[in-house]
């Protein structure tokens, strides 16, 4: 017997986003831009405004889920 399920295929999509701290006041400042950064990249900080330096190689990466939902019906 097969389960009666409706087809199910639900892609569990992820973005790489990001994280660095910022340097001023310890926000977290969110790089979505990942493949094209270099080593060295300008980040400013939505928080406190601060504009500095930021090595790519201390970000943290996170998998976020991708934000599309789209509900039915
Ligand atoms: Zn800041």
């Amino acid at each position: 017997m097969f389960p009666a399920r409706p087809a199910d295929f639900r892609r569990r999509a992820v973005y790489p986003r990001g994280s660095i701290a910022c340097h001023a006041c310890g926000t977290a400042i969110h790089v979505y831009r990942l493949a094209t950064l270099p080593d060295e990249v300008s980040l400013r900080c939505p928080a406190c405004g601060a504009r500095d330096f930021y090595s790519s190689r201390v970000l943290t990466v996170e998998q976020l889920p991708e934000r599309r939902r789209k509900p039915r019906g």
